[in-house]
């Protein structure tokens, strides 16, 4: 009989009552050490009070508004971001995959008016995700996500990441943008490293492109930046953000700068929850503290920290420990065993973390951990690949 949840997700049999911080606590009282942070979200981990404030309080005035009706928190979350950030405007969501869905409308429909609606495909790249959306699918251009599905969105072209040549080789008359995740989070933790993003940069103000970025996963404090692009010194014309802006609340946002934005008016594009009290209210508390002074520098500080401990790690661990990288708290040790098999001994030392693409763990801790969490994820770490090893030796020795 099928399950009442739809079996979609492979999960875990594991149900936790509470969290604080980075733990999580099963009713049974046990305690894990928290780094999948659901995927990203939760930045400043479980439980924070200022966020729990934050959503109590608003929680007793007004949940859910339309948005025909001016909202406050929504306002105050757009100004502080054009405040923050490269962008003029932008488009509040509730998933990943909705801001997307905005910012490919938008790249469409800038050409559009600009009397160019042929321009309307989109430069990708392999190994990218963007959401299970029917259009963020066929964007993510992942086989395995798509089969069944029926025809796939058209206007996608995927090139390998990092391959300038092969960009400019898949831009034609009808190429109107260029989307890319500075740091592809489910590809396996790559990054497109910046000389390459100041490439796209140019190429798109050559040939009169948009450039997207993709800051699902890598935004919002992630890499020790605000976003990632800024390490490239560089800005977009749209971003796509969500996971950590709402730190556990689901939000996204869609931001552009004018130019970009010039074809969406009144009317053209909507969401009923986008945007809504509940959602702006933590994703304001959210923004309190990662753009308060200094706690950027000290995500920089914790990931120094933290990669020297995992460097530590892979000199302990050569058989279980290819390489350790990725860039912020946004971490991946690709290992030689199956990345399934260090995730399960990584549970039995009661730590938490996702997996992704090339055979890589994805280690993402709450942005706002200190040395004793540090200190735990080495010596649980420590003590999964010693488990991995104690294996792999009596493999041996059953084989000999
Ligand atoms: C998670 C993710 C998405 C999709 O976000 P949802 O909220 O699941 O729709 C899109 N892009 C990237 C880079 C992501 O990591």
């Amino acid at each position: 009989m099928i399950d009442p949840v739809l079996p979609t997700y492979s999960r875990v049999d594991l149900v936790f009552e509470r969290g604080e911080g980075a733990w999580l606590f099963t009713k049974d009282g046990q305690r894990y050490l928290d780094f999948t942070a659901g995927i990203a979200v939760n930045v400043l981990g479980h439980a924070h009070p200022h966020l729990v404030a934050a959503l109590t309080e608003q929680a007793g005035k007004v949940w859910h508004l339309s948005n025909v009706f001016r909202i406050e928190g929504a306002e105050k979350l757009a100004r502080r971001l054009v405040e923050a950030t490269f962008a003029d405007t932008m488009f509040f969501t509730n998933s990943g995959a909705e801001a997307l869905e905005c910012a490919i409308k938008m790249a469409r429909k800038y050409h559009y008016v600009n009397g160019a609606p042929e321009r309307s495909r989109i430069v990708t790249f392999e190994g990218a995700f963007h959401g299970r959306t029917l259009a963020t699918i066929a964007a993510g251009g992942n086989a395995k996500y798509l089969e069944g599905f029926g025809p796939a969105l058209e206007g996608f072209d995927q090139v390998p990441y990092g391959d300038l040549e092969a960009v400019k080789a898949a831009i034609g008359p009808e190429t109107g943008a260029i989307l890319i995740e500075p740091v592809q989070g489910e590809g396996g933790v790559r990054s497109a490293s910046w000389p390459f993003l100041r490439a796209l940069r140019a190429l798109c103000d050559e040939k009169g492109l948009l450039l997207i970025l993709d800051e699902v996963q890598c935004g919002v404090g992630r890499t020790g930046k605000f976003f990632a692009h800024e390490w490239a010194g560089i800005t977009p014309d749209i971003m796509a953000v969500a996971k950590g802006i709402g730190g556990g609340f689901p939000v996204g946002a869609c931001l552009a700068k004018e130019e970009a934005a010039k074809g969406m008016t009144l009317g053209t594009h909507g969401s009923t929850y986008g945007g809504n009290p509940l959602a702006m209210s933590v994703a304001n508390a959210v923004l309190d503290v990662v753009l308060a002074d200094g706690f950027l520098d000290q995500v920089q500080a914790t990931t120094a920290r933290l990669r020297q401990r995992l460097a530590e790690l892979k000199d302990r661990h050569p058989a279980v420990i290819a390489e350790v990288r990725g860039e912020g708290l946004l971490i991946g040790l690709r290992t030689l065993v199956p990345n399934g098999d260090l995730i399960a001994a990584m549970r039995a030392e009661h730590m938490l973390a996702p997996a992704a693409a090339e055979n890589v763990v994805r280690l993402l801790p709450p942005l706002n951990i200190g040395d004793q969490e540090i200190e735990a994820a080495f010596t649980k770490l420590d003590a999964a690949c010693a488990r991995i090893e104690a294996s792999l030796a009596a493999s041996k020795g059953a084989a000999a």
